[in-house]
């Protein structure tokens, strides 16, 4: 396994935390506001009644399959058979992880990009493959080059991750791209992994697409969701994955050997969730969106180069030419007290950048771009 590129930073933090001192932390994609208490509420009562305290099905709540549905055929006009092609999660990173094992042998590769979420890498090593990294470059809008890739790696390929709106670099693509990706996956005989957590998260009217509004798409994709970023709940640890029937049941099937499923009480929140008023998804893309035109207008007053998202609470961030983004993200610590994730963490090609998050206030926005205007 790699080595954990964040911990150096995360000790460095600690650290001038434990010296008393004032740190602003963009590192972190965690939000800092709270679940809607509706949500809360219904945990609250579903933990009161003891038949939720006895080992979940693996296969999750025959009600909050359907509550996936539901909110599928809503959002993106998808129809999914609750029974066989929704399967919840204890967060989508179990299921991202786990997803490998049912399909990687040794010699096999899954094509991640670089820069990406650790365990697209971490699910392909884990299950005894190997990743192969497809670089996002800024002058390819942050998508993979799939015609780069070479012919002996495709042959012993089994599996393509894409992940839009991306973390970490903020980019999102167009259902074209999603297209492109479908057909060479046919072409290629590749499963398509969709990760689409950011898909609520989004700002100035745009909205996301499922790959699974595409034709044939159910031929090859899993897609991949979560409750987490959508209504503030990374730490209840609820996700599904939802799409190609076999794919699905495959993960089922190697779960069922790893866990028991989700409590019982989390899945009546997560039916609360996506049954309940939505106005808070509402609420928090006008936060965020807020935040973000603070910090890139901050930034860009100070000359650096910085773009708006449209999607994500991600600000991806070139580098000044001479440094490299550890040595810049230390420099941020050291002389204004400010966190921010270097690039490189996410994969070699996310050399170059930093991440910022916008997971704290306004207030505080404006007050690292102070700080950093004035150490200049
Ligand atoms: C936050 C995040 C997730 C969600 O993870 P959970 O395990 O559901 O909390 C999935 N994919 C990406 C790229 C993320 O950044």
């Amino acid at each position: 396994m790699p080595p954990y590129l964040f911990l150096e930073i995360d000790k460095a933090k600690r650290k001038a935390r434990a010296e008393g001192r004032d740190i602003i932390d963009l590192g972190i994609g965690d939000p800092d506001q709270p679940t809607p208490g509706y949500i809360i509420e219904a945990l609250h009562k579903a933990a009161q009644d003891p038949v939720n305290h006895r080992y979940a099905l693996d296969q999750g709540m025959p009600a909050l399959r359907r509550s996936i549905e539901g909110w599928y055929k809503r959002r993106f006009n998808v129809n999914l058979n609750p029974d066989t092609e929704v399967l919840p999660l204890i967060g989508s990173k179990e299921g991202i992880a786990h997803f490998p094992f049912a399909f990687l042998n040794a010699g096999d590769y899954s094509l991640v990009p670089d820069p990406c979420y650790p365990p697209y890498k971490g699910g392909a090593i884990l299950a005894g493959a190997k990743p192969y990294l497809m670089p996002l470059r800024r002058e390819n809008a942050f998508l993979p080059d799939l015609n780069k890739i070479p012919k002996s790696i495709l042959k012993k390929a089994k599996i393509i991750f894409v992940n839009y709106p991306n973390n970490p670099t903020g980019a999102t693509c167009d259902r074209g791209f999603y297209a492109e990706v479908i057909k060479f996956a046919r072409k290629h005989n590749l499963i398509v992994v969709s990760d689409l957590a950011y898909s609520e998260m989004s700002y100035d009217g745009y909205k996301h697409s499922s790959m699974l509004e595409l034709d044939g798409a159910k031929d090859v994709v899993i897609e991949f969701h979560s409750l987490s970023k959508t209504y503030n709940m990374t730490g209840w640890r609820i996700g599904w994955a939802c799409g190609n029937a076999e794919l699905v049941q495959a993960l089922a099937k190697v779960k069922s050997n790893i866990d028991s499923g989700i409590f019982t009480a989390v899945q009546f929140a997560g039916v609360a969730a996506l049954e309940g008023p939505q106005e808070h998804v509402t609420n928090m893309c006008r936060l965020y969106q807020q935040r973000r035109d603070c910090l890139v207008s901050g930034l860009k007053s100070l000359g650096w180069e910085a773009s708006n998202p449209k999607a994500t609470f991600y600000v991806w961030i070139s580098v000044p030419k001479k440094s490299n983004s550890i040595s810049f993200a230390s420099l941020l610590l050291d002389k204004a007290d400010i966190v921010a994730t270097p690039g490189v963490g996410f994969g070699e090609s996310g050399e170059g950048y930093i991440r910022m998050a916008l997971t704290v206030s306004e207030q505080r926005i404006k007050e690292a771009i102070e700080r950093l205007r004035k150490i200049g």
